[in-house]
């Protein structure tokens, strides 16, 4: 099959706060706004942004936990909402989610053997000996001993459970594993494990990855493409080295200066974003980062800076860094025209990830 693994059209979430029976209008709590983003088979897409910037409800989404207010979820170029009851079942099988806190997503109650192989008897029945086998199989792939299928959850350590919780989204054999802040409650020796475990099976089974974290340090270790969120919207979405190597959305540039930095005689260039993230029930008007961007001009007070693609393969929301004048001029991915991307671009508002191989 050609094509993205996964494709995020205009994807958007808003909860509306109280019933609002006499009020004409009903405020909202807008968790996600307009998001769009593609995932190639095999690849790592980060998604990264302060507590409260939409991360985990796109997760959410992704997953079905809840419904969209708008835009459309494909995989495989299927619409997930048109898919009928039997297929919906057999998509769930290909996307599975691994959680941050692996104590309170595994059930006390059960054996490590039992959470493993758990998903699967969802779907099948299966002999104690294959039940068994595919236990101690999945144990292995995490880099645990087949003795432990026995134990409780409480008779592991943390890295052990969060491995349990790994072997368990693997037991159905997925394409897409969603990863919501999944290293965050480790010890950082422990984390550095899991991420060479992750990195590890998907070069071994191409299992392609969302991997939702705050922490910079671990994106930048694992990603191939990283998104950044703010209030709700990605306002850069880049190759993860590029990202790196040259931010240039403003708060891109400042969330990586504030990420601790292991070599001491490294200098800061830019200095953290300072102050609040502000109410995603009242955003600010225009580009909604403005109170808080050093860059800012009159005009982002009043207008949204749309998604502009860069030269590099990357898109960028914001007036000063990405207008969309100059970036018009500017030549697109190596092996994509100008005029092709940005038609593409506007045709079907996709962002560039996975085209520039
Ligand atoms: Fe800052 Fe304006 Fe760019 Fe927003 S659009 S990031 S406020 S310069």
């Amino acid at each position: 099959m050609s094509g993205p693994l996964l494709k995020v059209e205009s994807l958007t979430k808003h909860y509306p706060l109280g019933a609002g029976l006499l009020k004409k209008t009903i405020p909202v709590v807008r968790a996600v706004e307009d998001v769009s983003f593609s995932v190639e088979a095999g690849e790592t897409l980060c998604i990264v942004g302060e507590s409260g910037c939409g991360k985990s409800t796109v997760a959410r989404l992704l997953m079905r936990l809840t419904d969209p207010t708008a835009g459309r979820v494909l995989i495989d170029g299927a619409d997930v909402a048109g898919l009928r009851k039997h297929e919906l079942r057999a998509w769930r099988r290909r996307m599975q989610m691994v959680f941050q806190d692996p104590y309170s997503s595994l059930n006390p109650r059960l054996t490590a053997g039992q959470i493993i192989t758990e998903p699967v008897e969802n779907f099948e029945r299966l002999s104690r000996k294959q039940r068994n086998a595919l236990a101690a199989d999945l144990l292995q792939k995490v880099g645990m001993s087949p003795e432990m299928m026995n134990r409780l959850p409480s008779e592991l350590s943390g890295g052990q459970r969060q491995r349990l919780g790994i072997a368990r989204a693997l037991s159905l054999n997925p394409s897409l594993i969603i990863a919501d802040e999944a290293v965050s409650a480790l010890d950082v020796s422990v984390q550095a494990q899991i991420l060479n475990l992750l990195l590890d099976l998907q070069q071994r089974m191409g299992i392609a990855f969302i991997f939702i974290s705050h922490d910079l340090g671990v994106v930048e270790h694992i990603g191939h493409h990283v998104a950044v969120m703010y209030l709700g919207r990605i306002v850069e979405l880049a190759p993860c080295e590029a990202l790196f190597a040259r931010p240039v959305h403003p708060y891109t540039e400042a969330l990586i200066a504030a990420a601790p930095v292991p070599d001491p005689t490294r200098v800061r260039q830019t200095a953290p974003v300072e102050g609040e993230v502000p109410s995603p029930v009242n955003p600010p008007s225009g580009c909604a980062f403005h109170p808080r961007c050093p860059l800012a001009i009159e005009r982002c007070q009043r207008e949204l800076p749309p998604l502009v693609p860069m030269a590099d393969g990357r898109v960028v929301a914001c007036h000063v860094r990405a207008p969309v004048s100059e970036a018009s001029k500017q030549p697109i991915v190596a092996g994509i025209s100008q005029p092709v991307a940005l038609r593409q671009w506007n045709l079907h508002n996709q962002l560039f990830v996975g085209i520039h191989g």
